[in-house]
């Protein structure tokens, strides 16, 4: 193949590693499915681990759980039949060869064979906005923050937080007893998040500097973190220095959607993006099934719990498209031979043996 390494064919390739597509990676290992996984992000767990922070209570049969820890475990959960991972592998162009098997063309160049494809990019590549100021990413992992992952580093410091929306008022709202001081800087008048949290803001003391952005970062002596932020007001064009420990910046999300299929595998699209199909996992292109986010038909549930019916779905439909004859659904786990072996070894260390 050219300059590309040639790489073996997989049964089924799950394009994004958010829940969606582990779940569908844990599911077709159950189906006996060879599974390769290609993710774009460095680590596995999708959207969650944007809020790894926040707790989540709407998963069925699970008690609330902040996302972190959820993330890691339906990471191992999706792991469970060892499927291959390729993460840091953007998508980017799907075709089909002379056998009506799939070539998938990922950034760094490499073709990725397989069979059939179950598309799981959730709402894209998803990144937090980032200040546009020279010389900030220095800091990052230091005392600038795009997402909250741990509230305890914030413990009695001061918080500034960039941002009026929804998240941004959030943040300053969950740090607002966690704190010693939480000030909001927002380029509007007003803020855009709701009321409510914005009263509790209000009632809590917290500082807002409106009509005003960063305009620079000042370093410490060594220049390995924060110590000064300075604000300009945009009308007045006046500036201030306020002294810090830490920086937030929830200014949204840049979602890159630019994975395309070849134009001769038309999937068709609602609103530009998302995935017309079915509750199956069918989308209009034979072989190419979805699940998550990324699909849409009437019904359809945008939750983690939707995720989970739209992954077992999807991998009952690639099983049957390998396979007419296979059965229709799988046996369920508690009954599946696929688990005999890991059953045993499990009871045996619950035996102590
Ligand atoms: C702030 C927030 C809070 C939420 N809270 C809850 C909650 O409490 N309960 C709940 O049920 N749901 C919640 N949700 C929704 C839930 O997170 C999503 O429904 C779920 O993550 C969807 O999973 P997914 O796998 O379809 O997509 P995603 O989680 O978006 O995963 C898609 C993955 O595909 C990757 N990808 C995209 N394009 C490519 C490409 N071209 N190549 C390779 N990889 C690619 C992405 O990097 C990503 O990792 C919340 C969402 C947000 C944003």
């Amino acid at each position: 193949m050219g300059a590309f390494k040639v790489l073996e064919k997989y049964d089924v390739t799950i394009i994004g590693g958010g829940p969606a597509g582990l779940f569908s990676s844990f599911y077709s290992g159950l189906r006996g499915l060879k599974t390769k996984i290609i993710e774009c992000q460095s680590e596995l767990g999708g959207k969650v681990l944007l809020y790894p922070e926040k707790m989540i209570w709407d998963v069925g049969g699970q008690p609330p759980i902040l996302g972190e820890a959820f993330a890691k475990q339906i990471v191992a959960q999706g792991l469970t039949f060892e499927p291959t991972v390729c993460t840091n592998t953007k998508v980017e162009l799907i075709q089909k060869d002379e056998n009506n098997d799939f070539i998938i063309t990922t950034n760094d160049g490499m073709k990725h064979y397989s069979k059939s494809i179950i598309l799981a990019i959730g709402g894209g590549i998803i990144e937090p906005k980032r200040l546009d100021i020279a010389g900030a990413e220095k800091y990052e992992g230091k005392n600038l923050h795009y997402t909250v992952k741990s509230l305890k580093q914030f413990h009695n410091k001061t918080v500034l937080i960039s941002g009026g929306g929804d998240a941004a008022i959030d943040c300053a709202v969950e740090l607002l007893d966690i704190a010693k001081k939480v000030i909001i800087v927002y380029r509007k008048k007003e803020c855009r998040a709701h009321e409510a949290q914005v009263d509790k803001l209000i009632k809590g003391n917290a500082k807002f500097i409106m009509n005003t952005t960063i305009s620079s970062l000042v370093g410490n002596e060594d220049d390995t973190a924060i110590k000064q932020v300075v604000l300009k007001n945009i009308l007045s064009g006046i500036t201030q220095r306020v002294e810090i420990d830490q920086v937030i910046v929830q200014h949204g999300y840049n979602q890159d959607v630019s994975f395309n299929v070849a134009e001769d595998l038309t999937l068709e699209k609602k609103d530009d993006y998302f995935y017309k199909g079915d509750a199956f996992g069918c989308t209009t292109q034979e072989g190419i099934f979805a699940a998550g986010d990324i699909l849409t038909y009437d019904g359809k549930i945008n939750l983690l719990a939707g995720t989970f019916q739209d992954a077992v779905n999807a991998v009952n439909s690639v099983k049957n498209y390998l396979d007419p004859n296979a059965a229709k659904v799988a046996m369920v786990s508690s009954h599946n031979e696929a688990f005999e072996e890991k059953n045993k070894e499990m009871i045996a260390t619950m035996l102590g043996s």
